[in-house]
């Protein structure tokens, strides 16, 4: 048996060392498991609970369809790929959900990657790189902030939805020369609900010569016409270079895309190492996300079911005293200050059969931790009350109103 000599120090030690630093902060993830579908009711840790915390904001995981959709094509193409798209992984259900999505989304042409994550981290890096600069509004999502840091661009941030502030960023790099700048932002921002000024920012785009990437991940399905996300929102159909998204939140399935000119989508898959080296989704995976596209277009009531339910319950949270932030989508923030508190509140919500989870830094500033909602199209207004009076319970027996 190999010897091996002892060392001072445990290199392993750390793992635990900040996993408590984490727990005594307040700040670990403490992961419920649920044992039924994700829909606007689940059963979780046991329980049966009011879910207001799901990305599913159609309900569409449950959507008779999409889910026919999967199992046909198990049925069809097997359980899994095989491969990477380059290679044997692109099988027809991937190229009918490419042209789908390009269909629906108005554009020349679009790409699906596994992930809304993949997407950012493979594609943002390639198209940024020495002697560039990458412009990022400064609560942009995480999978952004990582795409950057794989380039080798210059990078800088504008003000959080200051369009005035990005003209100033633009002026300031016409004096350096840069090859290209790309300006990067979500459309929708997760932890707030509020919006991208996309049609200010596309205008200063345009007039600098600057690229433009927009994620939608939290738009797409939800804002717009049909929900065809933040270009249709603001009426700029075809005025942003790179419209990105996920089949994770609205649509109910996984998986992320990107959708614009022929150009791109030659010049994405050729590029992007996320896109390249890692295997396509299951046949049964992208069959669902084309049945997603089909019915948000065709049964227009789930979405207008979501923001009946959005103003509804938005009002009734300010009704009761509740700060909801600068949110303008069902993504609704309900601001508690402390992490601690939010923490508390989130347990004592949970007491009352209402799933809704504490977002605290470093996801948002120290003093801005939260029960972040997320309303569902599956929701009744009986369900809406029930939540709201769970709110003014455990907010009025921890002073946050
Ligand atoms: C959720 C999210 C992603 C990641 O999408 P996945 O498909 O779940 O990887 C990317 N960007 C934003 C803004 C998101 O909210």
């Amino acid at each position: 048996m190999a010897q091996f000599s002892s060392v001072k120090r445990d290199p392993r030690s750390f793992l635990r060392e900040e996993y408590d630093k984490l727990v005594s902060q307040d700040l670990d993830w403490r992961i419920r498991i649920l044992a039924s579908s994700n829909g606007p009711w689940t059963v979780v840790s046991g329980k049966k609970a009011l879910m207001l915390c799901s990305n599913n904001y159609l309900n569409l995981t449950n959507h008779p369809k999409v889910k026919k959709a999967a199992l046909e094509a198990i049925e069809k193409f097997g359980a899994g790929s095989g491969s990477v798209r380059p290679i044997a992984g692109t099988m027809q259900a991937h190229v009918e959900l490419e042209e789908a999505l390009a269909k629906y989304k108005g554009t020349e042409a679009s790409l699906a990657y596994s992930t809304g994550f993949a997407a950012n981290a493979g594609l943002i890096p390639q198209l940024a790189g020495e002697g560039d600069l990458i412009i990022s509004d400064e609560l942009n999502h995480g999978s952004i902030i990582d795409g950057v840091r794989l380039s080798r661009a210059e990078r800088t941030v504008f003000k959080h939805r200051d369009a005035e502030d990005l003209g100033r960023v633009l002026n300031d790099a016409e004096k350096k020369n840069y090859k290209h700048i790309l300006i990067v932002t979500d459309g929708v921002f997760s932890m707030d609900g509020d919006i991208a000024p996309a049609d200010e920012i596309a205008k200063l785009a345009a007039q600098h010569g600057a690229m433009t990437y927009i994620d939608d991940a939290h738009g797409d399905g939800v804002l717009g016409d049909a929900g065809r996300g933040i270009t249709s929102h603001f009426h700029i159909e075809g005025k942003v270079d790179v419209e990105m998204g996920t089949f994770s939140k609205a649509f109910g399935v996984v998986g992320g895309y990107i959708a614009g000119s022929r150009d791109l989508v030659n010049y994405a898959l050729n590029k992007s190492r996320t896109w390249l080296l890692s295997a396509s989704h299951p046949a049964s995976v992208v069959a669902s996300c084309k049945a997603s596209i089909e019915v948000v277009e065709h049964e227009p009531e789930h979405l207008k079911r979501l923001w009946e339910n959005t103003r509804y319950f938005k009002a009734g949270l300010r009704k009761l005293g509740f700060d909801t932030g600068a949110s303008e989508t069902p993504i609704t923030p309900v601001i508690v200050g402390q992490s601690s508190t939010a923490r508390k509140m989130s347990d004592m919500l949970f007491d009352e059969n209402v799933f809704a989870l504490p977002i605290v830094f470093p996801m948002v500033a120290r003093d801005k931790a939260r029960i972040r909602t997320i309303m569902n199209a599956g929701h009744s207004q009986a369900d809406l009350d029930f939540a709201l009076q769970a709110f003014e319970k455990t907010g009025k027996a921890l002073g946050v109103i």
